[in-house]
């Protein structure tokens, strides 16, 4: 099968490989969709992974083969990742790692992702997906955990005040998942023109570029004491300091991004106000049938989110595109159908 095997920091290069095996608890699938992640190009960019890996984690894809223990799923199901489900008499599915004092909290990927043809995945990872969300539109569920889980974390109240650090697909489904939860305003910084765009059309109250505008002082005029939460998307230098600025007395900062490299920020301007910050990592199992139920319900907007649809055989020059700092695109996803 094609994949987009993963050489070294920088080179996806697609090569044939062998089909994975499918154990008794897993399913193989025809990969239909895959959207490529933040963490993908970062783990591309800092070689976070073993030469030979196959990343792709945010995929829909339809059963083709079944192990002999799989129950509830049939052959021509599609079905996207979910948080892992119980099964009776079988044991839970493994504690991700935030549960582990062992493991660092950022995962490597296993060889056997979904930029490729098929993929073998155990079934108790995976979720039905409902007749009227798109193979397309199911791809995102996994950004989607991500922005829910930030957005459930913050513990947003009715009338809530808030500000969303960078409008990627993260900070653009976060922004929304905020306005599901009662944020009366949610205010959008990006440096992207495309993004600002996006975010105004997804129902931003108002979107700053933080390069021409004292994104602080604009923040507390608009709402007098400053906003209640703030959800740092976007990991660049700047962007923590400013979370921790813009926000009220006693308010919060949520750490969704994952900046790989040091950030600065002056504790004491948060000390002295008691901000609490929270990092968000990831997703809890119970965050993923929640997604598919907010994208089935048509709650949550994706359509205008996906910039770019590209055959696997473009994902190395897609990559390259997405790490530029002017990047147009934010969602990318390659097809396989
Ligand atoms: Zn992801």
């Amino acid at each position: 099968m094609k994949a987009a095997v993963f050489k070294e920091k920088g080179v996806l290069k697609i090569e044939d490989v062998p089909e994975p095996e499918v154990g008794p608890s897993d399913v193989l699938l025809r990969i239909n969709h895959c959207a490529i992640c933040g963490s993908d190009l970062h783990r591309y960019l800092y070689g976070m992974l073993e030469p030979g890996s196959i990343m792709g984690h945010e995929y829909s894809g339809t059963i083709v083969e079944k192990g002999e223990e799989v129950q509830g799923f049939q052959i021509g199901d599609r079905v996207t990742c979910s948080g892992g489900r119980i099964n009776p008499g079988k044991e839970v599915f493994p504690l991700p790692a935030r549960y582990s004092a062992k493991l660092k909290g950022f995962q490597s990927v296993s060889t056997n992702g979904a930029y490729a043809e098929y993929m073998a995945v155990d079934a108790d990872r995976l979720m039905k997906i409902p007749d009227s969300v798109t193979n397309l539109e199911a791809s995102m569920t996994e950004p989607l955990t991500v922005a829910i889980h930030a957005v459930r974390l913050s513990k947003i109240r009715l009338g809530d005040r808030v500000l969303v650090i960078g409008a990627g697909p993260i900070g653009l489904l976060t922004q929304q998942c905020a306005a599901l939860s009662g944020a009366i305003r949610v205010f959008v910084s990006e440096t992207s023109s495309a993004r600002r765009t996006l975010a105004s059309e997804l129902g931003a109250s108002a979107v700053y570029d933080p390069r021409n505008i004292d994104l602080v002082e604009e923040l507390v005029g608009q709402t007098e004491i400053g906003v209640d939460i703030a959800f740092e998307c976007a990991g660049a230098n700047p962007t923590l300091q400013t979370a921790l600025e813009a926000v009220r007395i006693a308010g919060r900062v949520i750490v969704v991004s994952l900046a790989w490299e040091p950030v600065q920020c002056l504790p004491v301007d948060w000390v002295g106000r008691e901000i609490e910050m929270k990092a968000s990592y990831g997703a809890l199992p119970g965050d993923w049938p929640i997604a598919l139920e907010l994208i089935e319900s048509g709650n949550v907007i994706l359509k205008p989110m996906i910039s770019e649809i590209i055959p696997l055989e473009d994902i190395q020059s897609a990559f390259q595109q997405l790490l530029k700092p002017d990047v147009k695109w934010v969602q990318v996803v390659v097809a396989f159908e």
